[in-house]
């Protein structure tokens, strides 16, 4: 057991115990948002799976067009007329024949009949008495797509552990694909500890306090399409805490805990641990959450949040997600982090990573002002609410001045695309 870890020593000894599910279950297209797929899903047809229009407008063939319509002024002949000869719309194709230098109406979507190179849009035509008189040109092939530009039979359309997008459900869908074969959610029993611990909907006697961590945890639990375990609130008292870890294991991936993990005189966690499992670490040199504790119990990996609400939801996103996101099976995602300038000096001790909240502004030249909101106690779960980002302070940082260049870690990304 290591006692004290640096942030970064942490998440490696996280990401290295965390192994990924490799249960799989067969889903509906609609019911696969946000899953992981289990398999590369190879392409069954070419997209688009015919050389089609990309406009409204007319198919020719662009050499035999050009001299038909130009004979006149380089040979002194009267020019040969481009005869428009039939239709094809999406979904009913041209079924003639195909004849040099005659032109075929053709819509958006539309198969381009055989012997046509070349669609020429509405808007650069006239049309008298059923020919065709071309005022611009086009390049040959223009507004065009070939059969399988999109994508070719046999090739991947969607990789083994790539979390699956809209587009991703819209892209199946377009091959023919109605089911795709994902990992099953990790399970992840959750339970709040402390006997002043109480539900919101319960009644409160001095001292006790309402149990925020098990919400805040559901959310972000949920937002990364975990199956959450509510265990509830559990009292300080060792044997009903080894007693509920212990059968939790068993039906659980994960076991997530908030509260007693520092070194209270009811602070069980780290005995109880250490008990019936495996204590890996229990200390990080972080700010806030530095009595946060992981190890392993039976099969299941155990994390220990310090109680305080804030030091909870800030230790679960740097610590626990990225663990959760591997267990998973998705790919492992970089954290995405913005270079932005301090509105306002920060304190901040050397040694130590420190996930300041933050509020970040972007101004008029384009570049991004961040201040620390006001209160950074690590109870006050308010200051989390009010916040738009993280601001990480490395260990190897101390006091930020005025307009120096930070890392910041944006709350908002699109919602809908990702
Ligand atoms: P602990 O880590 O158990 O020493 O708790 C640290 C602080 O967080 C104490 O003030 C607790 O009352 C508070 N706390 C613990 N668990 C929760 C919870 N589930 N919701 C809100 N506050 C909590
Ligand atoms: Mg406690």
């Amino acid at each position: 057991m290591v006692e004290i870890m640096t942030a970064a020593e942490a998440k490696n000894s996280i990401i290295e115990n965390t192994f990924a599910i490799d249960c799989t279950e067969a889903l509906g297209l609609k019911s696969s948002l946000g899953r992981v797929c289990a398999e590369n899903i190879v392409c069954p047809i070419d997209v688009p799976s015919h050389t089609n229009s990309a406009m409204d407008g007319y198919a020719i063939t662009l050499n035999s067009a050009r001299e038909r319509q130009t004979s006149a002024s380089l040979w002194n002949r009267v020019p040969e007329k481009i005869k428009i000869i039939g239709k094809a719309t999406a979904g009913h194709p041209y079924s003639g024949n195909f004849n040099q230098g005659s032109a075929i109406q053709i819509m958006t979507g539309a198969i381009v009949p055989k012997g046509y190179d070349t669609v020429v849009i509405n808007e650069d035509v006239s049309v008298s008495n059923g020919n065709l008189i071309i005022k611009e040109f086009p390049n040959k092939g223009a507004n065009i797509r070939g059969a399988g530009e999109d994508l070719k039979k046999g090739e991947i359309c969607i990789s083994r552990n790539k979390i699956l997008t809209a587009a991703d459900l819209g892209l199946l869908a377009s091959v023919g694909i109605s089911k795709v074969s994902v990992f099953r959610k990790p399970k992840v029993a959750i339970f709040s500890t402390g006997d002043e611990i109480k539900n919101p909907d319960e009644r409160t006697s001095i001292g006790q306090i309402y149990d925020s961590n098990r919400f805040s945890l559901s959310g972000m639990l949920q937002k990364i399409g975990m199956e959450i375990i509510d265990l509830g609130i559990l009292p300080d008292d060792p044997i009903i805490l080894k007693k509920t870890l212990g059968s939790a294991s068993s039906s659980s991936d994960v076991l997530i805990t908030t509260g007693g993990v520092s070194v209270g005189e009811k602070d069980y966690m780290k005995n109880v641990l250490n008990e019936i499992g495996k204590i890996i670490f229990w200390k990080i040199k972080i700010k806030p959450g530095r009595p946060f504790t992981f190890g392993i119990i039976d099969k299941s990996m155990y994390f220990g949040l310090p109680g305080n609400p804030v030091s909870s939801m800030v230790t679960f996103s740097q610590f626990v997600m990225p663990s959760l996101v591997k267990l998973s099976g998705a790919t492992p995602q970089e954290t995405f982090f913005l270079p932005a300038r301090a509105a306002e000096a920060i304190r901040k001790i050397k040694g130590r990573t420190e996930y300041q909240r933050g509020f970040y502004e972007k101004k008029e030249n384009g570049s991004f002002w961040v201040k620390p909101v006001v209160s950074q106690g690590s109870g006050i779960l308010n200051s989390m609410s009010r916040a738009n980002c993280i601001i990480h302070l490395t260990d190897d940082l101390s006091n930020i001045k005025m307009g120096d260049s930070v890392l910041i870690e944006p709350f908002i990304t699109n919602k809908v695309l990702n």
